[in-house]
């Protein structure tokens, strides 16, 4: 399987492979044909063919030019902890399937919690598949406040820089359409939040972002939180992004205020250099995930309960469920508060050097400088069709692939530095490529 690797990797040649969806589609269908053979090929000509087919026509987080997504390279130490989570399988839905795991869980999700909320003296955290459950189950539980209160649901409100998710997650849960505060510089205004409070009435759910998708931006916590308090109003923290900012000495502090929010996002598959998928819901006390509580006799009869074996069901809406805290536990032991802080300063550090990088360059005009490690810029002068084109040409030849965001009325290329191994002269380099893609006729200013 390691050889398939290296080998997918060799005849891939760069961060993607060349020539776009046909070429792709093409090798894969000849490699995985036929699907379900009459007779078994065996484990190591399956293994071969279709571990090299996948990795041939990877994008690959490792590759200092695959800089498009929140999609990290995971971690060596991760990847085997969680060859050895497949390999035991223990599923975190009862006791009996997960003996050690769920112990495990326990005391680290404890841990992780009082990382959110190091003040409070028993708060919990749920493993999730990602910040999209995270979110979800954050307005479920405000849900299912608002109806222990006698009302009938909860209004969410967020700024329009909100992760789609959250509007999802209220399609999903019957609440209405969530009320969205304009955020015309890329992060919520206190202000504009009051305001859109002012008017609504009944239980709400404010939602802040620490860390959007598009460009790395953190709400003013502390501000929000006073406004939201002053309303009567909970708040929801989607720190998704951001949340690993608190391992680093010299970061944390861009997350002050997150200590007032009735629940937090955390992605540890993001800044946490975990493979996918690695979640976390924070909250400040265990009572808070009471509504989750889950009966079923097979699972956690209630005279098993009363005899002492732990109920599990009410720490997520799965069932079946990997011990994906095995590989996070692994990780933060080997790697220490200091460790992982230093790979978060890392990319931090990265993307400050690639906007200097931008800002001397007479192509590329920078949108901002980057909080966390996302960094806007784009070619002057360029239609926001050019600046799409130029992103397409570069996934189509394989040579880098950038995101796009929309910010301040134009469409700008998108670098979300996730790789701390990156040097900086291959920073340099990927604005080489990027120039290299910029179509004739577009003159430097
Ligand atoms: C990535 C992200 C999400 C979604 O998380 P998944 O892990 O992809 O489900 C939600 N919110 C923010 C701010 C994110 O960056």
């Amino acid at each position: 399987m390691l050889d398939a690797l290296v080998a997918g990797a060799a005849a891939r040649g760069g961060p993607l492979p060349a020539g776009g969806p046909g070429p792709v589609a093409v090798r894969l269908r000849a490699a995985v044909t036929p699907v379900l053979p009459d007779t078994g090929t065996g484990a190591a000509e399956a293994l071969t063919t279709l571990v090299q087919a996948v990795a041939h026509g990877a994008a690959d987080p490792a590759e200092p030019f695959c800089a498009a997504h929140l999609h990290c390279p995971p971690l060596a130490v991760a990847v085997a902890a969680d060859l050895a989570a497949t390999v035991l399988n223990p599923s975190m839905d009862s006791w009996d399937q997960a003996p050690a795991a769920s112990a495990l869980e326990a005391e680290a999700t404890a841990a992780l919690a009082a990382v959110v909320y190091p003040d409070l003296p028993a708060p919990d955290a749920l493993v999730t598949s990602g910040g999209t459950e995270s979110n979800q189950l954050a307005l479920l539980l405000a849900r299912e406040r608002a109806r222990a209160a006698g009302g009938p649901g909860v209004q969410v409100v967020c700024g329009a820089n909100a992760h789609h998710s959250v509007h999802r997650a209220t399609w999903l849960l019957g609440l209405p359409e969530p009320v969205t505060v304009p955020t015309p510089d890329g992060t919520m205004d206190p202000g504009r939040l009051d305001a859109a409070l002012a008017g609504l009435h009944g239980p709400v759910l404010v939602t802040a972002t620490a860390g959007t998708t598009d460009s790395g931006a953190i709400d003013p916590l502390p501000d929000i939180a006073r406004v939201t308090t002053a309303h009567g109003a909970d708040l929801h923290v989607d720190a998704a992004y951001g949340g690993p900012l608190l391992f680093s000495r010299h970061r944390h502090a861009l997350l002050d205020g997150l200590q007032s929010a009735a629940s937090v996002s955390l992605d540890l598959h993001k800044l946490g250099w975990q493979p996918i998928a690695a979640g976390l819901l924070a909250v400040p006390d265990s009572t808070a995930l009471r509504p989750l509580g889950h009966h079923t006799d097979y699972l956690n009869a209630t005279d098993d309960t009363e005899a002492g074996l732990p109920d599990l069901l009410g720490r997520s809406l799965h069932t079946s469920r990997r011990p994906d805290i095995l590989k996070i536990v692994v990780t933060l032991r080997a790697l220490g508060r200091d460790g992982l802080g230093a790979l978060v300063d890392n990319v931090c550090d990265q993307a400050r050097r690639f906007a200097d990088l931008i800002e001397g360059h007479p192509r590329f005009t920078l949108y901002g400088r980057p909080v966390i490690s996302t960094v806007l810029f784009r070619p002057e002068p360029a239609t926001d069709d050019q600046v799409a084109a130029i992103r397409r040409a570069l996934i189509t030849s394989g040579s880098a692939v950038l995101g796009r965001a929309r910010a301040g009325g134009r469409l700008w290329l998108k670098a979300t530095l996730l790789n701390p191994d990156t040097p900086t002269d291959r920073l340099a380099s990927l604005l080489d490529v990027v120039t290299a893609a910029i179509p004739e006729g577009t003159t430097p200013r």
